[in-house]
């Protein structure tokens, strides 16, 4: 019998529940690819809460450019158009910028399997499955507002602002595969249910299924046959891309094992924490290696990385979380 279930994948949390419908008027398409919609402060967010401001055209078109750039870097075709609901809430006291969703599927009711995001299964992969709500969800902290820099033009002065436009380009690559199932008990994810629908099944992402330990065994495999997969703080590398897994010695729930380490790329896209003044617009070569290895069908000459890098030494410690 085929089961279905659907579950959140979040930078920060994970979540359940049903999506209203929403009645923002703020909408842009990119290609055939995306379709937006820029949920204003009242209207139904992420699912059963209220986005808590306005878009002002300057965070729209930061939004604008981020998705066109991950347009611009997969050659996949997508089998319908994606849709993309971008939306605030208030974080305070919370060093997150942004976080990020597409839900994923399963139709197994034990034993392992890798699972696929809505934007992976539609994008890469071409199907024509339909979503319940938006195939993505952007949902960005109104805490952090008056800390960030809209502009498309690079400022080469130390303005100490976080750049809107790095944090959506990190965020939709959570949603396209930068994602990881792994838990804090060194395993992955197990979904039970109890009798008469008994069932228990581990589940891990594209991109768990290509990390590997130094001796360079699948940490999927491992977990699989019922051991440890892994131990906080050990070096997991991922394919042959040269990247590793960000895994901290300390369990940080929402940022462990789903982004890249910067030790293994400096101006990573996906790396745990962005700095003020600094942008990281686009994926590094090794990122867009990642992508080809994760199944997507990439632009042949790799973007150019790193398109800035001002002032990290002296703002170390006001790195954010996204
Ligand atoms: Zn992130």
């Amino acid at each position: 019998m085929k089961r279905s279930f659907w579950i959140g994948i979040i930078c920060a949390a994970c979540c359940l529940g049903n999506i209203p419908s929403s009645s923002a008027v703020q909408t842009a398409s990119i290609g055939s690819t995306f379709s937006c919609t820029f949920l204003d402060s009242g209207d139904q967010g992420f699912f059963d809460s209220s986005s808590t401001h306005t878009w002002d055209q300057g965070q729209i078109d930061a939004a604008i450019r981020a998705l066109s750039t991950w347009d611009s870097l997969i050659n996949s075709t997508p089998g319908r158009t994606l849709t993309v609901g971008l939306t605030w809430y208030d974080g305070a006291n919370s060093s997150t910028l942004a976080s990020a969703y597409s839900p994923y599927f399963y139709y197994k009711s034990n034993g392992p399997q890798q699972v696929s995001t809505l934007a992976e299964s539609v994008w890469r992969d071409g199907s024509t499955r339909a979503g319940t709500g938006y195939d993505i969800y952007i949902q960005c902290n109104t805490a952090h507002l008056s800390s960030l820099y809209y502009e498309d033009a690079l400022s080469p002065e130390h303005t100490g602002k976080y750049d809107f436009q790095s944090i959506l380009t990190h965020e939709v690559g959570h949603t396209v595969g930068f994602l990881s199932l792994a838990t804090q008990t060194g395993s992955f994810q197990v979904q039970a249910g109890n009798t008469p629908a008994a069932y228990s099944t581990m589940l891990y992402t594209r991109y768990d299924s290509l990390l590997t330990n130094q001796e360079g065994q699948s940490i999927v495999n491992k977990a699989g046959n019922g051991n440890t997969a892994f131990t906080l703080g050990e070096t997991l590398s991922l394919d042959d891309t040269g990247l590793t897994a960000y895994n901290p010695p300390t369990w940080q729930q929402g940022s462990s094992m789903a982004h890249i380490d910067s030790a293994s790329d400096p101006d990573a896209l996906m790396q745990y924490s962005l700095s003020p003044d600094t942008y990281h617009r686009t994926l590094t070569e090794g990122e867009m290696e990642l992508m080809r290895s994760m199944g997507w069908n990439m632009v042949p000459e790799p973007c150019t990385s790193a398109l800035a890098l001002l002032g990290l030494a002296a703002l170390t410690l006001r790195r954010r979380r996204f």
